[in-house]
């Protein structure tokens, strides 16, 4: 990966990070970026977490990222930093079945992870059926004046 390739797939990882930090109650959280110029496999990134400290590390494997859309690096995004928010409860899971436990963290982070995408653009529509509701209220008191 190129010294540009990097920037530009970092700064691409880095907007949805802006978008979903704080607004995911993050702020009160310790969380290291690292970025990876390497792959792991099959890895877009990994989340290490000391939740009693409220602290974490994620590392992105931007030569993965780079294979992904938008959608699919937002989706990402949001999904490590709810790896974050549940990191107490996934660390505390006791099972004699590691794979069990694992499967079940990763179906809870995606199930969260929808809920969020889901929530974000459900409010955006709301918004901008008020808007339209505004802009009719506003047009039809206008006619009325004008009458
Ligand atoms: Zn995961």
């Amino acid at each position: 990966m190129t010294d540009a390739e990097y920037k530009v797939e970092k700064a691409r990882v880095q907007k949805y990070l802006d978008k979903w930090f704080k607004t995911m109650g993050l702020g009160w959280f310790k969380v290291n970026m690292e970025w990876s110029r390497e792959h792991e496999g099959e890895t877009a990134a990994r989340t290490y977490s000391s939740w009693q400290y409220k602290q974490a590390t994620i590392t992105w494997f931007l030569p993965h990222m780079a294979k992904y859309d938008d959608e699919t690096i937002e989706t990402t995004v949001v999904h490590e930093l709810v790896h974050v928010l549940l990191s107490g409860i996934a660390q505390n899971m006791v099972d004699d079945d590691e794979t069990l436990s694992n499967q079940i963290n990763e179906y809870t982070t995606e199930l969260v992870t929808s809920a969020l995408l889901w929530t974000r653009e459900a409010g955006r529509d709301d918004q901008r059926k008020a808007v339209a509701d505004l802009k009719r209220s506003v047009a039809k008191a206008r006619n009325k004046t004008a009458k």
